[in-house]
């Protein structure tokens, strides 16, 4: 007995070790993916709901790993985030989805608005709005042609410094969208003084909007507040028709999701762009 509670306790720490060395194992990959061309961005389509044409799309990071293929997202931010490997990753998101969206206008597609998902990290640096500045100089796009989320929960985090810093991205002429909105610390009233442009409501909402009451009665809710605080509303991961009619009767202003489009590597993005037909 004794010596089987010895090989558990083996077992378990190898177990640890394995974890922690697979861990560290992808942060080292992650610190070269860069350099090896393996990280890059797609675009997922964002539709008015009033007129059915694409308003703009969300920037994407994919990191294609070179023998384990996709990594998601939900496993390498958090751990970007926590190496500081978030700053240089998350300012070429920003120089990349300015450039490609720059190109697009340039070569004739109606002016779209690129949003860029912005870390706490970034966001704290202290010359990220100078950076911002920089990277619409550098690449000549029209400083409404990008609009950064961030996250409800980080917003809470600092708020006379967030009320400054947005503040400062506003007189840029940048736009500002608050993610997963109700999923985080939510206080209403900083919703007021945050002044953002539009409120992203989280997807866990709109999963279940045809089938639960309280989540219909909560989005119904969150429109007609954002609404009333001069914000517009946009729904994201809205993947039935069933939910898009939900969203249309009560007046949502921007949709995103499966329904519409996957998030597309450039060429596709590109492509659905030519051949796409309205809503
Ligand atoms: P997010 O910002 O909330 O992005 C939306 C996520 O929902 C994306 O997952 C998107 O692919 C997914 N999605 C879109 N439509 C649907 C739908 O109809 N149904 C479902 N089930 N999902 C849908 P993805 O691409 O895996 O990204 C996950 C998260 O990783 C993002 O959540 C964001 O928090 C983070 N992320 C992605 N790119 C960046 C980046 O460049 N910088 C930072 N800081 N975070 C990023
Ligand atoms: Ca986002
Ligand atoms: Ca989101
Ligand atoms: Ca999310």
């Amino acid at each position: 007995a004794k010596e089987q509670g010895g090989n558990t306790y083996q077992l378990y720490r190898s177990e640890m070790n394995m974890r922690s060395l697979e861990r560290l194992n992808l942060e080292i990959d992650l610190r070269k993916a860069m350099d090896r061309g393996e990280i890059s961005l797609h675009y997922q389509p964002i539709v008015d709901l009033a007129t059915g044409d694409v308003y703009g799309m969300e920037a994407l990071l994919r990191w294609k790993h070179a023998t384990r293929g996709m990594v998601s997202p939900g496993e390498f931010i958090p751990l970007a985030e926590e190496t500081g490997l978030i700053v240089p990753i998350g300012n070429w998101v920003l120089y990349e989805s300015c450039r490609q969206n720059r190109e697009w206008t340039d070569r004739g597609f109606p002016p779209l608005v690129v949003a860029v998902n912005i870390s706490v990290n970034q966001f704290q640096q202290p010359g990220f709005v100078q950076l911002v500045q920089e990277t619409l100089e550098r690449t000549g796009l029209d400083p409404k042609q990008l609009c950064l989320e961030i996250t409800e929960n980080v917003a809470m985090r600092n708020v006379n410094s967030m009320i400054e810093t947005i503040a400062k991205l506003r007189e840029l002429g940048v736009q500002i969208s608050i993610d997963d909105f109700g999923t985080g610390y939510s206080s209403l009233s900083y919703l007021k003084r945050f002044r953002v442009h539009t409120l992203k409501i989280d997807q866990s909402f709109i999963k279940e909007l045809t089938t639960d009451e309280e989540n219909a009665a909560i989005v119904t809710a969150l429109i007609a507040m954002s609404h009333q605080l001069n914000i517009k509303a946009l729904a994201e991961g809205v993947e039935t028709k069933a939910q898009l009619e939900f969203l249309r009767r009560f007046g949502c202003d921007e949709i995103q999701g499966y329904l519409f489009s996957t998030p597309l590597p450039a060429d596709e993005f590109e492509r659905m762009m030519r051949t796409r037909r309205n809503l």
